[in-house]
């Protein structure tokens, strides 16, 4: 089966905007949870609506995202090296090439995917209360299938797929033509129902203010990076952490931004212009943002990798028992966080991380 794609018109409010750092003005609440571009957001409600007539009830695993949620995404799914899957899929972020773990469903690299426009969403239907995935077989018979619905109408609502590969991510691609059938859902429901209130289903954990943080890659190793580096991966990413031009040439221009960076931060030490690994480490010290409560049980977690991290543990992103007293200890050594729980709240993450 091949799904019909099409290029995306971007909205003319998005000019000049960042991916994943959309103003809250911008964006609507959806049916049944999270939201998206308003644009955007009134086609899939009016979509939503005709496709409930028909007794198919759409929802989403996925909608917005912020560029932190994309990075955490991001940094579960994809390792640099070789991850060992056979479908060998990769992406470049940060200058590096970074390969999709076995099991993991794609994405996109952080600042570059349709859904930190607020364009895309990644569909499902809703059967039963359980969600099941768009182009799976549905459980019985009296569902249509949410692919064949979706094949059917969807383009009438300015929706089309990115990939043949990812049934489910749909996105909106018509700018500001909006289609006739949403503007006639528009003008015969009230104002109201275009932000509709989130059902029982809890929406997916979004920060409401948006940090732009770094990701930490670490020291690459050798002797550091300096003057006469050419065509250099590395380069290019400490260029790109200094706001200069982005061409992989550690020229004059990039010397005198790295000095200016040393003299201003005196743990990087004589501001000689050379990148070696005291000065990377301070370049990109990684402040995550707080996401949610960590506490054991928790599995293959990019937030709990960062805490192990931070604690000096084995890193595997799982939430055991040792990690559970590691951080009891830090917060019996830092009354300031409050009562000793073994759980990561904000109080202890932001200590973690001051
Ligand atoms: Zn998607």
């Amino acid at each position: 089966m091949a799904f019909p794609i099409r290029k995306v018109r971007k909205p003319a409010d998005l000019t000049g905007k960042t991916n994943g750092q959309l103003p809250d003005h911008m964006m609507k609440a959806i049916a049944d949870h999270g939201k998206m571009h308003h644009l955007a957001a009134d086609a899939w409600n009016a979509m939503r609506t005709a496709a409930l007539n028909d007794g198919v009830v759409l929802s989403n695993v996925g909608s917005y995202r912020s560029y932190n949620s994309q990075l955490s995404l991001f940094m579960q799914r994809y390792v640099t090296g070789d991850s060992g899957d056979h479908r060998r899929i990769f992406r470049t972020f940060q200058g590096q090439k970074w390969m999709l773990k076995p099991k993991m469903a794609p994405a996109a690299a952080p600042g570059t995917s349709n859904h930190g426009w607020g364009l895309a969403i990644d569909a499902c239907l809703l059967v039963d209360g359980k969600r099941i995935g768009i182009g799976s077989k549905p459980p019985a018979s009296r569902y249509k299938s949410g692919t064949a619905w979706l094949l059917e109408h969807c383009h009438k609502y300015g929706f089309s797929w990115e990939l043949q590969s990812e049934p489910w991510h749909i996105r909106y691609v018509e700018g500001d033509a909006v289609p006739e059938p949403v503007r006639q859902w528009l003008a015969t429901n009230p104002p109201e129902a275009h932000a509709p209130a989130p059902p029982n289903i809890p929406p997916t954990p979004e920060s409401p203010t948006v940090v732009v943080v770094m990701a930490d890659p670490p020291y690459p190793g050798g002797r550091g990076f300096r003057i006469g580096m050419r065509n250099n991966p590395h380069v290019k990413t400490i260029q790109r952490r200094l706001g200069l031009k982005v061409d992989g040439w550690f020229g004059k221009q990039t010397k005198e931004a790295v000095k200016k960076f040393q003299r201003e931060n005196p743990a990087c030490g004589p501001a000689d212009g050379w990148v070696g690994p005291k000065t990377w480490n301070v370049l990109f010290k990684y402040r995550p943002p707080f996401v949610k409560d960590l506490s054991i049980g928790l599995k293959d977690s990019f937030e709990v990798k960062t805490v192990q991290k931070r604690l000096g543990l084995f890193v595997d992103g799982w939430f055991g028992r040792k990690t559970k007293a590691a951080v009891m200890e830090f917060q019996k050594r830092n009354p300031e966080v409050g009562p000793v729980t073994g759980v990561v709240d904000i109080k202890t993450w932001e200590a973690l991380f001051r």
